[in-house]
């Protein structure tokens, strides 16, 4: 088939286009670059030997979405991964993420609707489980956010639930992920967070490469194993290849269903710290520190669903998420260098 990726320049796009035309599919990619480098699409275009187009455009602007589908022909579905996602910048600028993460949403659904493009994936998010407490998060359990990030996240849902409701012939999958981490195993695409990086493992290869001096560890008195967070950690070429098995089912389902990818399994910000250490031969310098606002103690899903509707499951284990991601910062000190 025939696949769009918006935002398929960024982190999980550009592996998610490595999973696809290895898989034997063909995509085009829609990007602003607002958080991305062209570089990552062409390193896609070297690993796989195909060809990955990138059409530089803003997926809120129907002009620029209507010339994908004038140009490439006839797409068959869509992978909507385009959007804001710094949850902390949400606080600061909800309307940027607001009008950003919901209108690309929007005009994307006119836009295929116009050009009979029936089948879409949407990257949402295990932040809409909010607080809840009881693990592992199954797919029915009661939503709700602490961020504007999370409430785009959870009013996409909701718009694309309503909207696959209203067409019969509307097929969408909501793929909620946990903790994307690692790279590509050839090291040449990766994740290149702008700035100082939020997320830990990003965090974590600064400070190995000595770009930052020490990681501070956000509290140590959760009611976890070690006292520190335990989070749902899922290599991104796992998830990549969770992508490709819910298009391949969304085609053949109308309707709505919402998907956790994860791995089931939690892991603490001690474990990752040691086994980054143990696989890679590297001292990594840190302090503990208080707790970060907003975060929960535990957070990991229940996969049975993705198991049992998309013959699909996670088979990277930690030690290969925590090589790739070094593998990827080593070779690769200033990200794509944009
Ligand atoms: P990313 O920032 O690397 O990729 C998103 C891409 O979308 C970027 O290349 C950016 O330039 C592009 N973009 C943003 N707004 C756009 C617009 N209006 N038009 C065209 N392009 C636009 O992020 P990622 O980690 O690859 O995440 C992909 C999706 O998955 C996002 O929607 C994100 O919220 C969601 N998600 C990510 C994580 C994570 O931990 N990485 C977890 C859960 C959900
Ligand atoms: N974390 C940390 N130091 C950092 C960044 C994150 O201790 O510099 C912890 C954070 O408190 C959480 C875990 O690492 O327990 C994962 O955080 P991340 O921001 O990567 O993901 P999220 O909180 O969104 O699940």
């Amino acid at each position: 088939m025939k696949v769009l990726l918006t935002g398929g320049a960024g982190f999980i796009g550009s592996h998610t286009a490595v999973a696809l035309l290895e898989a034997g599919h063909e995509i085009v990619a829609l990007d602003n670059l607002y958080n991305s480098s062209p570089e990552a699409l062409k390193r896609v275009e070297e690993i796989t030997g195909k060809k990955a187009p990138l059409v530089v455009g803003d997926c809120t602007d129907e002009k620029d979405l209507r010339k994908v589908f004038e140009q490439y022909g006839h797409i068959d579905a869509v992978v909507h991964f385009a959007g804001l996602k710094a949850v902390g910048e949400s606080v600061q600028k909800p309307l940027d993420y607001y009008q950003n993460n919901l209108d690309s949403t929007f005009t994307l659904l006119r836009v295929m609707r116009m050009y009979g493009c029936h089948a879409l994936v949407f990257s949402s998010s295990a932040t809409v489980y909010g607080t809840n407490q009881e693990m592992p998060l199954r797919e029915d359990f009661p939503t709700g956010c602490t961020s504007p990030y999370g409430w785009t996240k959870w009013m996409n849902e909701q718009v694309l639930t309503d909207c696959a409701h209203a067409d019969e012939k509307l097929k969408v999958v909501l793929l909620r992920y946990f903790n994307p981490i690692g790279a590509h195993e050839s090291g040449r695409i990766g994740e290149d967070p702008a700035g100082i990086p939020n997320n830990l493992m990003p965090f974590i290869c600064q400070v190995a490469s000595g770009k930052l001096d020490h990681l501070n560890v956000f509290g140590s008195d959760y009611p976890t194993p070690d006292g520190t967070g335990v989070r749902d950690y899922i290599h991104v070429c796992d998830l990549a290849e969770g992508h490709v098995a819910a298009l391949e089912y969304a085609m053949g389902h109308a309707g709505v269903e919402i998907i956790n990818l994860g791995t089931g399994e939690g892991y603490s910000v001690l474990d990752i710290v040691h086994t980054f250490e143990r696989v890679n031969g590297l001292k990594l310098p840190y302090q503990i520190t208080a707790r970060r606002p907003g975060d929960v103690a535990i957070c990991y899903s229940d996969v049975t669903k993705a198991e049992r509707l998309l013959h699909w499951h996670a088979k990277r284990n930690l030690e290969a998420m925590c090589r790739d991601s070094w593998n990827w910062q080593k070779h690769n000190p200033q990200g794509y260098g944009k």
